[in-house]
């Protein structure tokens, strides 16, 4: 069967958005199948250009079964949010919506619990001055201040991670730690935030293995 192709636009348009809320959940899995999330772990969200509407993990959720019916739409309101009734999104809400409220173009959030970032910064390691010394983070991802350990879905741990995102209250980093617990990650779409993670994590595990202790020097 032959498509005409004004019909053919109308079709790749809402095609190509709906591909990044499947994304939500692709994400997810490939974090649990790393070991970076246990099964209720994790949440991302997902804000599009120009639009008021904030797709948000559930919480609580197994993230295994993740799928685009349990994403959650959050309705971005002047200096307030509107949740549907009858859903609750992710615990970390506030620092997603933080986030999502100040950039113009389409932006994911990710936050997950990657192993070996997190056991790096407990052994000490200051991630912005080890990412420095690797080029394969270094050329793409910009890696910010960690924020310092702070209770979980707590409205201090939103704002220190903002504060350590942004400069003058623009994105300006990719990513950065959460002392004793995760990242918090921006890219253009859920797999170019994970990619940052993936990025880190890596080069952590290098440092890892190497056994080398962190100095007074650093
Ligand atoms: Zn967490």
């Amino acid at each position: 069967m032959t498509i005409p192709v004004q019909k053919l636009k109308l079709v790749i348009g809402p095609a190509r958005s709906g591909k990044m809320i499947t994304a939500m959940g692709d994400v997810m899995r490939r974090a649990y199948e790393k070991g970076w999330i246990t099964t209720r772990d994790g949440n991302i969200s997902l804000r599009r250009k120009g639009s008021n509407i904030m797709y948000i993990t559930p919480s609580g959720w197994r993230k295994t079964i993740l799928h685009p019916e349990h994403i959650v739409r959050v309705k971005l309101l002047k200096s307030s949010l509107k949740v549907p009734e009858g859903t609750v999104p992710s615990g970390e809400l506030e620092m997603h919506h933080l986030l999502q409220r100040i950039h113009s173009s389409t932006k994911a959030i990710v936050h997950l619990h990657p192993t070996n970032i997190i056991a790096a910064m407990y052994a000490g390691w200051d991630l912005q001055a080890l990412s420095a010394e690797f080029p394969e983070v270094s050329r793409y991802t910009k890696v910010g201040p960690s924020v310092p350990v702070l209770p979980v879905t707590s409205p201090e741990l939103a704002a220190a991670t903002y504060e350590h995102m942004t400069r003058d209250d623009k994105i300006f980093f990719d990513i950065v730690g959460q002392g004793n617990h995760g990242v918090c990650s921006i890219g253009k779409n859920p797999w170019d935030a994970y990619e940052h993670i993936e990025r880190l994590e890596h080069i952590c595990e290098i440092v890892l293995k190497s056994g080398k202790k962190v100095s007074n020097n650093t």
